[in-house]
């Protein structure tokens, strides 16, 4: 673009004409190269009135390898509306994700930690991927290969006490806490001495001389609060998504 153009947007007519209208009024050789330019795009371009959310893309996104837009596309049945743009009669949220099937061949996914898969969204898409006869998608979803998508990681380990542990937990980790009450055999020294409790390693020479006269038993029974943590990483596999 030069610097000494106004940029004119114009729409092109579905005869391919330009209105008009929107022709700019001083034209030099510059404006008249550009002008050539923005035409050969626009002829590429193709706008998709879907229910009333507009989609733009390259003609040759949707008609490469699919028979529904090639005969939508055609021509031969001259129904684009006023704006040059084509009708569809299909839910604008689901037909994003058949445009981005189009697009870039990614499959969609809609999964959340509580709840898991949408699997009405993926019925739902899957009507639409067969009334636009979208085979990779409709083998997609057919074949429920989300599923490979989403690989949950389960690992779990015990604690004693009451842990915090799940303060600093990224949001793709769901965490679950089981507590419960077990008893276990705790060491108990000779000489009574609290630090001693539970640590044999602890006790000194003048334990072991005790040890001799010990009243009681070695071990005494002592209820502990143990929880078990049981972690959920769940991993999206992007490579996945990817329809070759
Ligand atoms: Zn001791």
């Amino acid at each position: 673009m030069s610097a000494s153009t106004n940029t004119v947007f114009h729409s092109t007519s579905p005869d391919g004409t330009i209105p008009v209208d929107s022709i700019p009024t001083r034209i030099d050789n510059a404006d008249a190269n550009n002008q050539e330019e923005t035409k050969v795009q626009e002829e590429k371009l193709i706008t998709l009135n879907v229910n009333g959310r507009h989609f733009v893309t390259l003609k040759e996104t949707l008609t490469s390898g699919n028979d529904w837009f090639k005969n939508r596309l055609s021509g031969r049945w001259n129904d684009a509306l006023a704006d040059g743009s084509y009708f569809v009669d299909a839910d604008p949220n689901l037909f994003a994700y058949i445009l981005q099937y189009l697009r870039r061949g990614i499959a969609p996914l809609s999964y959340k930690q509580v709840g898991g898969h949408d699997y009405g969204m993926y019925a739902a898409l899957l009507d639409e991927a067969k009334y636009f006869q979208i085979t990779g998608l409709i083998d997609w979803l057919g074949k429920k290969k989300y599923r490979d998508a989403v690989v949950v990681n389960t690992s779990s380990q015990e604690v004693e006490g009451v842990s915090d542990i799940g303060r600093n937990t990224s949001s793709a980790q769901r965490l679950k806490f089981f507590p419960s009450r077990v008893v276990k055999k705790t060491y108990v020294c000779p000489r009574s001495i609290g630090m001693h409790r539970g640590d044999l390693a602890g006790c000194g020479r003048a334990c072991a001389r005790a040890e001799v006269s010990r009243v009681g038993d070695r071990y005494e029974d002592e209820e502990v609060l143990t929880t078990l943590i049981v972690s959920q990483q769940t991993v999206i596999e992007e490579a996945k998504l990817v329809i070759g």
